[in-house]
């Protein structure tokens, strides 16, 4: 039999279950990868870090497949059409795929294995993003967790070696096929303009994955004390990686789990305590990425709606003034200079530090009152690891409205978050360089400086960078009475 193994958001031919299980049980794999033109047409820039990343990284892929004897079949068309029309002209018997848990690609594979069926072509679907899925972590009374923390005491209980075994670690008997492949459309040939991705230090494919774990093997020991600090590489800047699956998750859960119980020595690491507690913290920030993935396949009106259902209450600011904010948020120009600088690595580079995706996200919704639906849907398109599931699940969480989110009395002050987290000003300094000249005892806010220390510095505010758009304690008053009505209804 041949089966044709449809690549998505699994941009690897290591340790790749849709890949293995195709190889264990068919004689023939065929392999392909469609540039979706109903996902391409919609994205609103045509110059997309996104697009160059999975371009390059489709390119390496295909490489890879090459070398194991094979080859990657490349489309660019409706996805919806092309797998069946595919699957049809190949003769194959199925179609395999890792599951993705986004409800628009759930939509869209329900109409491909329909489509496939009509014809007797079987579509299977694998877990290979997660660790765990939907339905393996449930409470006691078979319910989805609502709440982190019991959440991960239960993945942690449940996690075997089974569960962190490589997909292709079995026998396999089935062989790659190598088709006659026109050449790989170009970047250009997709109505895409280059980024410069390198530019930018952004490694793409299972190379760029490897280098930039490899890069933070020696901070992993430091995870705990360093991941706060935007100024500072504490942070694994994976992320990408795992959103086009040029990582495997079971790689690195493997060995952030291995660095937990002491046993960093079997990847070179150190075993001491404190990097058993640095594997400790970057273990729970992937059941993070578990949880929400979980969140999203159970309570998919999440998409639309606050996961707590009494939140779509809150009344959000509109009219001219909001505007006027929502765009100075948007362009950093919001006179809080953590916020404008967090707000500029995004459009400068398509990361955000965690902390700083904390902080502009709360103060979107609890200083501005904006509605968290339209920071998300920024982030959506901004963000190179834009990832549903994570960025659904941190927006309702910063505003509140989600499940186990921050409590809605708790507001950030976006000064002293500022003062804690970079202290130094080292991070303002690096995306607002109109700020240079503030001494470090007012960067943090610098409206607070006299007319006298603002021409010593040089920088006047309002002149040379903006005076703040809102003043913090007004906005915590009002954004507690617009929280208020979750009090009325309790
Ligand atoms: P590390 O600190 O090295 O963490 C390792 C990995 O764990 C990350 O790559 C990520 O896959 C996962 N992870 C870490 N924190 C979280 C979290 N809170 N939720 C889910 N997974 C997590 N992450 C995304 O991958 N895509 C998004 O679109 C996204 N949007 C976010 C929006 C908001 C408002 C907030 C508060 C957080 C968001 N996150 C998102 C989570 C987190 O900020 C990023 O995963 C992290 O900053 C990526 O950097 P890193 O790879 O260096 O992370």
């Amino acid at each position: 039999d041949a089966a044709l193994v449809w690549f998505r958001r699994d941009l690897r031919d290591v340790d790749n279950t849709a890949l293995a299980e195709a190889l264990r049980r068919a004689q023939r794999v065929y392999c392909v990868f469609v540039f979706d033109r109903d996902i391409l047409d919609i994205l609103p820039c045509k110059a997309d870090r996104r697009v160059e990343f999975i371009h390059a990284s489709v390119v390496e892929l295909a490489a890879a497949l090459r070398a194991r004897g094979g080859g990657l079949i490349v489309r660019e068309a409706s996805a919806r059409d092309e797998i069946p029309r595919l699957a049809r002209e190949l003769g194959v018997a199925a179609v395999f795929a890792n599951r993705d848990y986004e409800p628009a690609a759930k939509a869209r594979d329900a109409a491909v294995a329909a489509r496939l069926q009509a014809d007797g072509i079987a579509f299977e679907d694998f877990k290979d993003q997660v660790i765990f899925d939907g339905a393996e972590v449930l409470t006691q009374g078979g319910r989805p967790y609502g709440v982190f923390t019991p959440y991960r005491t239960a993945w942690l209980k449940r996690l075997g070696e089974d569960d962190l075994r490589a997909a292709d670690a079995g026998a396999e008997c089935g062989t790659l096929c190598a088709p006659a492949l026109p050449p790989l459309p170009t970047l250009v040939d997709l109505g895409f303009a280059p980024t410069g991705l390198a530019d930018l230090g952004i490694q793409p494919g299972m190379q760029g994955a490897r280098a930039t774990l490899a890069a933070f093997l020696p901070r992993l020991a430091r995870y705990h004390e360093q991941r706060d600090f935007p100024a500072v590489r504490g942070v694994s800047y994976l992320s990408v990686h795992l959103r086009f699956g040029t990582v495997s998750i079971r790689q690195l859960v493997s060995l952030a789990n291995a660095v937990r119980l002491g046993r960093g020595g079997e990847y070179g690491l150190a075993s001491t305590a404190e990097a058993a507690e640095g594997g400790r913290v970057w273990l729970s920030e992937l059941v993070w990425r578990d949880f929400y993935f979980m969140i999203l396949d159970h309570f998919p009106q999440v998409v639309a709606r606050a996961f707590k259902p009494e939140c779509d209450a809150v009344v959000w600011e509109t009219g001219a003034a909001a505007e006027a904010d929502f765009a100075a948020w948007c362009a950093g120009r919001t006179g809080y200079p953590l916020v404008d600088a967090a707000m500029r690595q995004l459009a400068h580079s398509g990361y955000m530090h965690n902390r700083l995706r904390m902080v502009v996200a709360a103060f979107l919704c609890k200083d501005l009152g904006i509605d968290w639906r339209r920071g998300e849907a920024f982030f959506a398109e901004h963000l190179n690891d834009f990832d549903l599931a994570a960025n659904n699940g941190g927006w309702q969480w910063s505003a509140s409205t989600g499940c186990d989110a921050q409590p809605w009395f708790r507001i950030f002050n976006p000064v002293t978050q500022s003062q804690r987290f970079d202290p130094e000003g080292r991070f303002i300094r690096r995306y607002v360089p109109e700020l240079n000249a503030v001494p470090v005892r007012h960067l943090h806010a610098p409206w607070l400086m006299s007319a006298a220390e603002q021409s010593a510095c040089g920088v006047v505010i309002g002149r040379d960078y903006p005076a703040p758009c809102i003043d913090h304690a007004a906005a915590r008053t009002r954004t507690l009475a617009r929280y208020g009505v979750l009090k009325a209804a309790a």
